[in-house]
């Protein structure tokens, strides 16, 4: 055949942290409220930090004329923003497929297989993966192909290039795989042995989910006990809304407290002011008391906080939207 000849060897490299460094936007899925808000994941992607030290090694190999494949779980929605964010950075790719929007394939699972799909004559020199994807390490390890894996909080140091999967038998009676990487190996043992004695993830997790569970529970009931109304929407909503709710009527009961200690040296100084303050209140609660909706208070529960200045923030901030005072 004529023209270009095929190239013999290629790179894969993911995205999510490996060259993208996502600890800044993880908190979208991993955080106290245990509800993963995965589009304000993907739209923080923009704000990523490149991994530096990686983005050479790239460099150097598409230097030698190897080309680099960035194959990503990250969703085509954001394609524009992230070819933009590849730009910005100078990041040189020959090569970029992410994942359809609306696919939910395991990111291991799309990966191995577009790798099969549309690489089947190359050599893979190697692939850069981040070590929340061991699926995608388990299948180069079964396909001989050297896997370098990215761990957190890397981006200004060294990536890892030794790495090996151990297996640990954890206290909840679950065997799982967990990286080790380094050339410290005289303390994996013990390592090992300490992640031993503790809960798988998952088992934490739902450890975690239970506690959850446990908070909101004793949040419905205080909100019972109050009067309030039960909560419209999902459970998970729900769930989540009690918590918030409660907050808000506990800065509430504050506020309350303060205008009961303050109220005859304000009756005295301004009688008109005074009457158009505590009615506003009064209005103010009546609204936040009849809001039923639990996307309502997860909408607004970063204005929510438990104090006089919050409650009192947020009493005002509904009595002027509604036009009270
Ligand atoms: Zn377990």
């Amino acid at each position: 055949m004529e023209g270009m000849p095929e190239p013999k060897e290629i790179v894969i490299c993911g995205l999510d942290g490996v060259i993208a460094l996502l600890e800044h936007r993880l908190h979208h899925l991993y955080n106290d409220d245990g509800v993963k808000d995965w589009d304000r994941f993907l739209e923080a992607c923009t704000d990523d930090m490149p991994n530096l030290p990686l983005i050479d090694r790239l460099n150097q190999a598409r230097g030698e004329g190897v080309p680099v494949m960035i194959v990503t779980g990250r969703s085509s929605a954001v394609r524009e923003q992230t070819i933009e964010w590849l730009r910005q950075w100078h990041i040189g790719y020959d090569g970029l497929v992410m994942r359809p929007a609306g696919d939910f394939t395991s990111a291991g699972k799309f990966k191995a297989a577009v790798i099969e799909r549309s690489f089947t004559g190359a050599t893979i020199r190697r692939v850069y993966e981040s070590t929340r994807q061991l699926e995608v390490a388990r299948w180069c390890a079964q396909q001989d192909i050297p896997c370098t894996l990215i761990g957190p909080n890397q981006g200004n140091g060294e990536s890892r290039e030794v790495f090996e999967l151990k297996v640990v038998n954890h206290a909840c009676g679950h065997i799982a795989l967990h990286p080790f990487y380094g050339d410290d190996d005289v303390a994996w043992d013990e390592r090992v042995h300490q992640l031993a004695d503790t809960p798988c993830r998952l088992c934490q997790a739902e450890e975690m989910a239970k506690e959850r569970k446990q908070k909101a529970d004793e949040a419905r009931l205080a909100a019972r006990e109050q009067g309030l109304p039960p909560l419209e929407g999902s459970e998970k909503q729900v769930e989540w809304a009690e918590g918030i709710r409660i907050k808000a009527f506990s800065a509430v009961n504050k506020v309350l407290k303060w205008t009961d200690q303050v109220s005859a040296e304000a009756e005295a100084e301004d009688p008109d002011h005074w009457s158009t303050v505590t009615q506003g209140i009064k209005r103010a609660i009546a609204y936040l008391e009849e809001q039923v909706d639990a996307k309502w208070w997860i909408d607004h529960r970063h204005g929510i906080m438990n104090n006089l200045d919050g409650g009192r923030a947020l009493l005002s901030a509904v009595a002027e939207q509604e036009g009270y005072f």
